[in-house]
């Protein structure tokens, strides 16, 4: 059941803040709720990864459910409780005697006695000069969510690992010609592999480096090179996707916490980070394997020892 009376604003000091509201933030945010903590969730957008992904087979209690429908249905289960959900991007933590002040890139600053970090991962960029130019112009980072804008057009995929491949394997179905270009050979699953050496209409560039995208307003063209024969070469497509791993949100701690060799949250098992009363939860932590039904429960974990941890204070 809905309420919508949650205040838009943070009044005072709260017990718990939450950055992030993907799987890992919004469990964390009911579990806070249910103990009657106050708590806010400041964010950038609401669901995280799982909105960006189109079917989900493997959360436990559907057998097939969209992101978007799953995001509405934790969402919905959040605003039982009256929760303010800022939408702002959190760009500095720091201390304050015994409590934590959050600031984001709106100006606020939010103070709390714990902080949950749930800010989970965003994609790498290819790294060239003029990537950003082309930025919804043709040049996506998610094939699952704009793929289906590309229909009968040719596009290229960057990568070699198993979401480089899928998104290939998908966009198969949708584009014209889909190149496959890869700096290296192919890391994926088997399974995987097999369907993308199935797909009829993908050509392979393996050992091929991204030296830019040509077009005047939007893409146009990527022009690759080949790294053992140096040979160039301009593969004419009206899209691009970078499907080449993600990396941690962590920019705002700035050394406040330790992170590991991926640039992921060291967290022990009740996901506490190495300062008292900050804590982590889900793809942002160090924690093995990254999805829903992990860092749900890792927001829960997250939840559950903030609460221990404000009981003994
Ligand atoms: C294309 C794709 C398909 C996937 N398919 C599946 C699947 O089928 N099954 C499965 O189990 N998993 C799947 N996953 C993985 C799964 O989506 C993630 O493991 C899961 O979403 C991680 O949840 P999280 O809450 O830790 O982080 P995220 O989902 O990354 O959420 C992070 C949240 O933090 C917010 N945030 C980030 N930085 C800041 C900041 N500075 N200030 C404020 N807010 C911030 C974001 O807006 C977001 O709300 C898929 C992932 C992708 C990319």
């Amino acid at each position: 059941m809905f309420t919508l009376d949650a205040p838009a604003e943070v009044e005072g000091v709260v017990d718990t803040i939450i950055i992030g509201a993907g799987p890992a933030g919004m469990t964390a945010a009911v579990y806070l709720s249910r103990k009657k903590r106050s708590i806010a969730i400041v964010t950038t957008d609401l669901g995280g990864q799982m909105s960006w992904t189109l079917g989900i087979e493997n959360y436990m209690g559907y057998q097939y459910i969209t992101g978007r429908e799953l995001t509405s249905k934790f969402e919905e289960q959040v605003r039982q409780f009256p929760v303010p959900i800022v939408m702002d991007e959190v760009v500095d933590i720091s201390r304050e005697q015994d409590l934590f002040a959050v600031r984001t890139s709106g100006e606020r600053v939010l103070r709390a006695r714990t902080v949950i970090v749930a800010s989970g991962k965003r994609p790498k960029e290819l790294g060239i000069p003029n990537e950003r130019k082309y930025i919804g112009k043709g040049l996506s980072y998610c094939a699952t969510c704009d793929g289906p804008l590309f229909s009968k057009l040719d596009v290229a995929i960057a990568g070699g690992g198993n979401s480089a491949l899928q998104a290939a394997i998908d966009m198969g179905q949708v584009a014209g010609k889909v190149y496959l270009v890869s700096r290296s050979p192919w890391r994926a699953d088997a399974v995987v592999v097999e369907k993308a050496e199935g797909t009829p209409n993908l050509e392979k560039r393996i050992g091929f480096e991204i030296l830019e995208v040509l077009g005047k307003d939007k893409v146009e063209g990527l022009r690759i090179r080949e790294k053992a024969s140096g040979a160039e070469e301009v593969l004419g497509v009206q899209g691009v996707f970078v499907e080449i791993g993600l990396s941690p949100n962590t920019a705002f701690l700035k050394g406040m916490v330790e992170l590991d060799q991926y640039g992921e949250i060291v967290v022990d098992q009740n996901c506490l980070t190495k300062v008292p009363g900050l804590f982590a939860a889900g793809d942002v932590t160090m924690v093995h394997e990254k999805q829903i039904v992990v860092a749900a429960g890792e927001g829960a974990k997250a939840a559950l020892s903030a609460h221990e941890y404000l009981l003994k204070r």
